[in-house]
């Protein structure tokens, strides 16, 4: 079997299943892409390249180090999709960690990054190994809070300026570290992926498709999907599973071992008027998990809009929003009350009141910001989580029958190594052309910018979120 005439399935059209679609392309397999949304990147949210896990102090630093690596890969893959704007991360006064629990592991961080720049100088994606991270003291801080905002901040200290003006500096501990974390845009990678996927001939992209049933057949799948209501019957001779938190259908279908958990959280979207726009650095509070005192995140959008995480059950988490397969099947149920969520809507009073929850629980460290209001519905959707950890963060693909791939990404950053396993495997069936794997290939470069912002804004709208949510907070350089 040669690479034209391999024929790959892959079920589900978000970051990791139209990752593959479009790095798999380069070997040659003949692709159809199975979303049964009307766009791509459609799934959970996703607004922070985990450039070295430092929102989560809990993780091993092995998951950190490859964090890092997996961010660099993603920000070469998806360079319009990056906002360049640091992140600072902040210990409450009543936390019993102090930030020198943290430094550490950002020494390593900065080494490991400075070897991955020996080794490929195009890693330098995240600025100089030496600029990864910065400490601010409270005396720094309290002088740059008397310098003016710069609207467009170039320097870490003037990214600190608004931190400066704005946090009440008796509510946390120093040093403050500053961090280049920086944002991503969903709704910019989403139409970038749909204008190139719609570029490249040996990708068949079927929108509104949804999988419903999967035979296999000696060395071939048997996939039916349904359009408009119509059931139509393909093979294939690999089937990728990228289904999301709905894996687990798709691992029944087929009936192979699976351990997983889904995990259902939403993040906030408010809308803070001010005299002046100018841009902001993101922003973590951090605190344990689960509790009142959960993690804050302030992360910004252009025109005043910001997203909020809340690590609390009244906020970001929920009663029962994480559960576990059964012996019984692959697929973890959601309680009725969060499935109706996703497939339908959320009530008015709900996103009123979490949302309010939310700007509460960042204005405990950012006071002024007590006037925001609710900005749209909530951005919110279920995740998977291989296996029976929920801390993990770092997870790719699983392999557990012959011919079949289940992605089980949890952070999006992982969608290259998850490609280069998957073609690795698909060598044990076809003859690919596997030289041209290529996740360094520029495969957005021919997107004209203006059509790709358009799209992007489309894509905002029509899933009923402000337009500016699919706008770059710092403009291409
Ligand atoms: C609140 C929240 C915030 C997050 N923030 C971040 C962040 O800042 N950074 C980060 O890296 N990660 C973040 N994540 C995690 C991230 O969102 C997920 O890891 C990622 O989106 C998962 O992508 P995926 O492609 O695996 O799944 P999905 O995006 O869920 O894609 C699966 C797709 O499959 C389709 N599908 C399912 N079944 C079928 C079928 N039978 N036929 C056809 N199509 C089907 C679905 O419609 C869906 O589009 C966050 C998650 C949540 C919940």
């Amino acid at each position: 079997m040669s690479g034209t005439q391999t024929k790959i399935a892959i079920i589900g059209g978000g970051i990791a299943g139209s990752t593959a679609a479009l790095l798999l392309s380069r070997t040659g397999a003949q692709i159809t892409l199975y979303e049964k949304a009307s766009s791509l990147v459609s799934g959970p949210p996703f607004c922070h390249l985990h450039a070295g896990g430092n929102l989560y102090p809990e993780i091993s630093d092995e998951q950190c180090l490859k964090l890092l690596e997996q961010s660099i890969a993603f920000a070469r893959l998806y360079p319009y999709g990056v906002d360049h704007r640091p992140t600072i991360t902040a210990l409450p006064a009543y936390c019993s960690r102090s930030t020198a629990h943290l430094l550490p592991r950002l020494e390593k961080l900065t080494a490991h990054y400075r070897t991955l720049i020996a080794k490929d100088p195009a890693n330098e994606v995240l600025g100089k190994p030496e600029h990864y991270f910065r400490l601010y003291d409270k005396t720094t801080i309290e002088s740059l809070k008397k310098h003016p905002i710069v609207p467009h901040p170039q320097t870490p200290d003037e990214w600190m300026i608004p931190f400066a003006h704005e946090v009440d500096l008796d509510t946390i501990q120093f040093p403050v570290i500053l961090v280049q974390e920086y944002g991503l845009n969903l709704f910019r990678i989403g139409a970038g992926e749909m204008l190139a996927l719609s570029q490249i001939p040996n990708v068949d992209l079927r929108l509104e498709t949804e999988v419903t049933q999967i035979e296999k057949s000696d060395n071939e799948w048997k996939i039916t999907a349904t359009q408009n209501e119509q059931p139509n019957q393909e093979r294939f001779d690999y089937l990728i599973n990228a289904a999301g938190f709905l894996t687990g259908k798709i691992d029944d279908m087929i009936g192979v071992p699976c351990e997983r958990m889904v995990e259902f959280k939403a993040a906030y979207v408010s809308h803070w008027k001010r005299e002046r726009e100018h841009l902001w650095p993101e922003i973590v509070f951090h605190g344990e998990r689960g509790t009142p005192r959960g993690m804050g995140q302030f992360t910004p959008y252009p025109q005043g809009y910001f997203q909020l995480h809340g690590m609390t059950k009244e906020i970001t988490l929920y009663e029962e929003g994480l559960v576990a397969n059964t012996p019984q099947s692959c697929q973890p149920q959601l309680p009725q009350n969060l499935m109706e969520k996703i497939l339908k809507s959320w009530s008015e009073e709900e996103t009123r009141t979490r949302t309010q929850s939310a700007i509460r629980h960042l204005a405990r460290f950012i006071p002024s910001f007590a006037t925001a209001t609710v900005g749209s519905k909530p951005l919110f959707g279920a995740q998977q989580i291989p296996g029976s950890d929920p801390t993990l963060r770092v997870a790719e693909v699983a392999f557990p029958a012959p011919r079949y791939a289940r992605a089980e990404i949890v952070k999006v950053s992982s969608v290259v190594d998850m490609c280069s396993a998957i073609v690795d495997d698909l060598q044990n069936y076809a003859q690919i052309d596997n030289e041209h794997f290529d996740p360094h290939y520029p495969y957005f470069e021919s997107i004209d910018e203006t059509e790709l912002g358009t799209l992007a804004e489309q894509i905002a709208l029509s899933r009923e979120y402000p337009a500016a949510l699919a706008r770059r907070c710092v403009p291409l350089g």
